[in-house]
């Protein structure tokens, strides 16, 4: 088969080549991708990450049809739509028993800790194989894995609830644009912090610049402030997220991508009961509910490249003038 693959890190050494084609064993299913999505944790898995195995082919957000499965597979069949739960759990530390896939003990990331889908086809564990309902288009089933399923655990994690205010920083961004429209089905107000007016339509009730953010809260909650700020960006903007929430309110991160060390000041969080929580992606059950829940989700695609394209498509990441996803079509 066709697929990106790199044997040390730097995107120059992704390379669109041949690799063994994978085999299934009697509980695993035989996909073949269609779409996948291209995620900053791609990008750290090109550039830096101890990846196995080596040569290493990346992508942990895809979705494809089921090519063939293992004699015991029983929960799809051939020509079934399919993406994936995404976190290497082995079903039965503790964090597993409580129904947290995504702290497992012996965990790690299919894409990262295993060859991932920037491939014509690989071979999963059914355990990991969801079938997409009808409505998934490929970009929405791509998205899933990562973006989606983050988003929609860290508005579990803080316990949002209707009538609540949702501010969300990076709101078009890959996650970002999931927790508008998650936050929504959720109930709450929704301020998305960004420049881009395409969010409105994603549902949010207020669109703002970073430079107002602060002004037009208070104006929108008459002086109470957010209940839940989701600021995965880190770095500067970490004050500004601070300076958002209200009493009892809670702020989510789970990215870091202007910088993992802030300040905080203690007073205002003890005096304010605010509390600061850590999520990474998601657990089994939330996806589950995910692919239910998101069937009316959209998806803003920036551009989609072909599978040879790779090197480009990563490039293109972190560019400013991206606006929405970037996938790989194979
Ligand atoms: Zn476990």
């Amino acid at each position: 088969m066709k697929a990106l693959v790199f044997d040390k890190s730097g995107i120059e050494n992704l390379k669109y080549t041949d690799y063994e084609d994978p085999k299934i064993g009697p509980n695993e299913v035989l996909i073949r991708v269609r779409y996948a999505g291209v995620n900053p944790v791609d990008y750290y898995t090109v550039t830096r990450l101890n990846v196995k195995p080596l040569p290493h082919i990346p992508g942990v957000e895809f979705a494809g049809e089921v090519e063939k499965v293992g004699e015991r597979v029983t929960k799809v069949k051939p020509g079934d739509r399919v993406t994936i739960y995404g976190r290497i759990f082995d079903g039965t530390c503790d964090m597993c028993m409580i129904g947290y896939e995504t702290l497992c003990r012996n965990g790690g990331r299919i894409g990262v800790d295993a060859n991932g889908g920037w491939a014509e086809y690989i071979a999963v564990e059914e355990k990991y194989v969801f079938k997409l309902p009808s409505e998934f288009s490929w970009e929405l089933g791509s998205s899933m894995t990562v973006s989606a399923l983050t988003a929609y655990h860290a508005l579990k994690e803080a316990n949002l609830k209707p009538g609540e205010v949702l501010v969300v920083f990076g709101a078009s961004g890959n996650t970002g644009m999931f927790a508008v429209q998650l936050g929504k089905k959720f109930g709450a107000k929704v301020i998305a912090v960004s420049r881009k007016s395409w969010l409105k339509d994603f549902g949010a009730d207020l669109v703002v610049g970073y430079d107002e953010v602060e002004e037009k809260v208070k104006e929108f909650t008459n002086g109470k402030m957010a209940d839940v700020v989701i600021d995965s960006l880190g770095g500067k903007l970490w004050n500004k997220g601070f300076s958002v929430v209200g009493v009892k309110g809670r702020i989510v991160t789970f990215g870091t991508l202007l910088g993992a060390e802030v300040s905080l000041n203690l007073s205002e969080l003890y005096s304010k009961h605010i509390s600061i929580l850590g999520v990474n992606r998601g657990n089994r059950k939330d996806f589950v509910e995910l692919l239910e829940l998101c069937k009316d989700c959209k998806v803003k695609t920036h551009k989609t490249y072909k599978l040879e394209e790779g090197k480009e498509a990563l490039q293109e990441l972190f560019n400013e003038k991206r606006d929405g996803r970037i996938f790989l079509s194979t």
